[in-house]
């Protein structure tokens, strides 16, 4: 797959691993300067030294997405170092512990929304602000199935913070359409990263089963859908909630305990 991205600098948390880096690689291939934030500092590096053997242009930014004073120094080293900020992807996210709702722990609660809602929002409030006076940005989130039209029993505060990402981009797409910046994101089922460890045989084959197409997405299944969102040729996306899920629309997952 081929965009134009030339000349673009774009900034992606949680670019360590999974469909972050994934993404980053993708960016970096079609041509964009590529800012990698991440709390992980050491597989941080080894993402931009994938990217910088290949010839692309890399920096990596130690940032955590839920603090604002870190946030305005990724957005502000980018900024200083590129000149301008055409792409941010809102990747960085935390799943929850199972913890079903009668035991909730509210520190968890706090976490989750700090680190997968409130890290975007921060994000785009920063990046917005240097995207603005070019009259041009591509802004993807990334949320979940889970948050669109399922939930996940014992895990209500990571399923509430990737419903409340759709509704982020919503607004976001109403406020910053005008300005020349689209919102979108991107809802993927089943990914083969960290993530998606936990399950236990039994339960991945339970799921498996429901998948039309019969596996998880890659990692780059994901970026490349994420890339196209973020590319000049998605012109007339915005506030478009984008599905990436292998077919099935719906799962019926088991407590995961
Ligand atoms: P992952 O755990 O492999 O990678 C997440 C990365 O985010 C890690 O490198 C981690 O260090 C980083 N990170 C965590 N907290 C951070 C913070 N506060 N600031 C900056 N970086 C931080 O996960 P993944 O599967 O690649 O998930 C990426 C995104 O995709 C997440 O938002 C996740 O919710 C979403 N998602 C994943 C799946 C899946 O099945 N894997 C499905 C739907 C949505």
């Amino acid at each position: 797959m081929k965009f134009d991205l030339e000349g673009q600098v774009a900034i992606v948390t949680g670019a360590a691993r999974g469909i972050g880096k994934s993404t980053a690689l993708l960016l970096a291939r079609n041509g964009a300067s590529v800012i990698l934030d991440d709390v992980s500092e050491s597989s941080l590096r080894s993402a931009v030294n994938e990217i910088t053997s290949l010839g692309g242009i890399a920096l990596p930014v130690r940032a955590d997405v839920s603090d604002p004073e870190d946030v305005r120094t990724l957005v502000s080293s980018a900024a200083n170092r590129f000149g301008r900020i055409d792409i941010l992807v809102n990747n960085a996210g935390i799943p929850s512990p199972y913890e079903p709702i009668q035991k909730l722990d509210l520190k968890t609660w706090q976490h989750i929304l700090d680190v997968n809602l409130r890290g975007p929002a921060l994000c785009t409030r920063e990046v917005s602000k240097i995207m603005i006076p070019r009259h041009y940005g591509r802004i993807v989130n990334v949320s979940s199935i889970f948050g669109e039209f399922a939930g996940i029993v014992g895990s209500v505060s990571y399923v509430v913070s990737k419903a409340a990402i759709i509704g982020f981009t919503k607004n976001a797409a109403l406020e910053l359409g005008p300005k020349g910046i689209n919102v979108t994101a991107v809802t993927p089922g089943f990914v083969e990263t960290e993530m998606t460890e936990y399950l236990s045989s039994d339960q991945k084959s339970r799921v498996l089963r429901q998948i039309p197409v019969g596996r998880f997405a890659t990692p780059e299944e994901i970026a490349s859908v994420i890339c196209f969102l973020a590319s000049p040729e998605a012109s007339y996306m915005n506030g478009s909630i984008v599905d990436v899920h292998g077919g099935r629309s719906e799962y019926s997952l088991e407590p995961l305990d």
